[in-house]
């Protein structure tokens, strides 16, 4: 007799709410949840495949261990005992620097991949890590650190409220949206035009999102930085700027008007292949607007100047009084995420800590450019990466430069991969770790939540029982932290989460700024619920967020 469950589509940033229909242990078809709070039923086609890649043939079931050249059917003890035996020795005769770790987007589309990877970075002690944020929106994270003193501030469109909405370099009819999070974006793109509003997109193609649009402009690519700084500086020039309150909370709109001085419409036109009419009719249609969004996604992101593109759409937001607001472009509160606190003076956001080792690249978010990967590999030295953890990544097909890198990861000691499929990256891992199908794992948007458009919190627990020769996918990350840290065999893997919890209420306790400030962490942590170690530290996390205990 078939059965429903609900879970929430991991295949792309829009977050849908799935039923699923299970047959058995099979999932043998998807609809669209119409209770669901965020998507009321939206389902893409995409979504009505999970079945399908669920049970997709080509997944690996058992770990694989390298054995005479050859990858092997393994047990997950073999599995890791072969990672225990040696990465740690590695790590003690060439130093933790000889450790890379290399993240793949699907992290942020799991439990496992939210939580675990900075568990495995400390224990490793490693600074080579590198990710795949840095192929596509490193530009945004690094501008809102600048900006907001957070690189995770990153106000998205109020697609529902707006009345004027111009993207830059975003495709969300295809794409279903990126750094904005919104069930059946197409449909709200929809929306707005039916209640009078007014679309303009900025892209070099004639997209299916441009198709939409009232307005479509094709500047050259990679001129969105002229193109966004000639907006306000006709904003400023013509005394079209009202930031109103956000003017007392902004700092250097003052030395604006001078930096932008030389970006007139006329002086940047050619270069972006536009008119300085076209330039300055759309400035004074922002400017009129009652509200409006500026959003600038990959298109904007992947050029030269794409951080200084980041900081104008921000600039734009702001210079016409839209940032923060209803109708603008406004920050999520996630739930899991930290309590907004009052500022103090911080740490703030630093940029370029430490340097790569062969090129000199700098750090952000302590990740470095997966493009300098097969370099830091290649090269001889001290603290050549001998040895590479990737998780869900397959930088040998997505990062640039692909040959080389395939070439790079041939030379490597030792590789570990923890990845459903055997694929042009994880080929040449000496220990591949398979996780579950998505329907046997349980589901909480840690990432999305924080771009999301509406404020809400979901939680699917796995849909089908683990089968009998899988290990969940939270554990095989545990385990791979108890491996690289010597602990492999002597410790549970339920440790690692219980010494972060422990971990993060000796911090609040012992923090006069937390509400928890003064209580016995011990007793606290026996107030959590949770049937595992991942569904305990969710709820600690909620717990401790913007709508958890006061
Ligand atoms: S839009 Fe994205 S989240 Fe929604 S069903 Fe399609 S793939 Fe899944």
């Amino acid at each position: 007799m078939p059965r429903t469950a609900l879970r929430i589509c991991p295949l792309c940033e829009a977050t849908c709410g799935l039923t699923l229909t299970i047959e058995g242990t099979t999932v043998t078809g998807a609809r669209g949840d119409r209770e669901d709070v965020f998507s009321h039923g939206f389902i893409c086609p995409k979504g009505a495949a999970f079945g399908g890649l669920d049970a997709d043939p080509d997944r690996l079931r058992t770990p694989l261990v390298r054995r005479d050249g050859r990858l092997r059917e393994a047990t997950w003890d073999e599995a890791y005992e072969a990672i225990a035996a040696a990465i740690p020795a590695l790590v003690r005769e060439y130093g933790p620097q000889s450790v890379g770790v290399v993240l793949g987007n699907p992290n942020v589309h799991t439990m496992a991949g939210n939580l675990y990877p900075p568990l495995l970075l400390k224990a490793l002690g490693t600074r080579n890590f590198f990710t795949a944020s840095t192929l596509d929106q490193m530009p945004k994270h690094v501008s809102s650190g600048l900006l907001f003193g957070d690189p995770f501030a990153i106000a998205v469109p109020d697609l529902d409220r707006t009345d004027f909405l111009l993207l830059l370099g975003a495709n969300p009819v295809e794409s279903n949206g990126s750094l904005c999070t919104a069930p059946d974006f197409p449909g709200r793109l929809k929306a707005l035009r039916a209640r009078g509003g007014t679309l303009v997109v900025v892209d070099p193609r004639r997209t299916r999102t441009a198709k939409l649009a009232d307005l479509h402009l094709a500047p050259r690519p990679g001129s969105d930085a002229l193109l966004l700084a000639a907006l306000a500086h006709t904003l400023l020039a013509e005394r079209l700027a009202a930031p109103g309150v956000l003017a007392e909370r902004t700092e250097g709109l003052g030395e604006l008007a001078e930096a932008l001085a030389r970006f007139t419409p006329e002086a940047v036109a050619p270069a972006c292949d536009l008119t300085a009419a076209e330039i300055r009719d759309l400035a004074r249609a922002l400017a009129a607007a009652p509200t409006a969004a500026v959003y600038g996604r990959i298109g904007s992101c992947t050029v030269e100047y794409g951080t200084l593109a980041s900081w104008l759409v921000d600039v734009l937001n702001i210079l016409t009084g839209n940032l923060d607001r209803p109708g603008g472009a406004l920050f999520p509160l996630p739930a899991a995420g930290p309590r907004p606190r009052p500022a103090g003076p911080g740490k703030g956001f630093a940029l370029g800590r430490w340097l790569s080792r062969v090129s000199g690249h700098p750090e952000a978010k302590s990740e470095l450019p997966i493009a300098a990967l097969a370099e830091e590999i290649e090269t001889p030295g001290e603290g050549r990466i001998r040895a590479l953890v990737a998780i869900a990544a397959n930088p040998v097909l997505s990062a640039p430069d692909g040959r080389r890198l395939d070439a790079a990861l041939a030379g490597l000691d030792f590789m570990v991969s923890i990845d459903p499929y055997l694929n042009e990256t994880s080929r040449h891992a000496h220990v591949v770790l398979p996780p579950p199908p998505p329907s046997q794992s349980a589901h909480h948007d840690f990432a999305f939540n924080g771009f999301a458009i509406r404020n809400q919190v979901r939680y699917s627990r796995p849909a089908v029982p683990l089968e009998a020769d899988r290990l969940d996918e939270c554990e095989i990350h545990a385990r791979l932290v108890l491996a690289v840290s010597g602990r492999y065999g002597s410790a549970a893997p339920s440790a690692v989460d219980e010494m972060v919890i422990h971990g993060v209420l000796a911090k609040e306790t012992a923090d006069p700024r937390s509400p928890l400030h003064g209580q016995d962490p011990q007793r606290l942590a026996g107030l959590l619920t949770g049937e595992d170690g991942p569904e305990r530290r969710l709820d600690l996390m909620l717990r401790l967020g913007p709508y958890g205990d006061r």
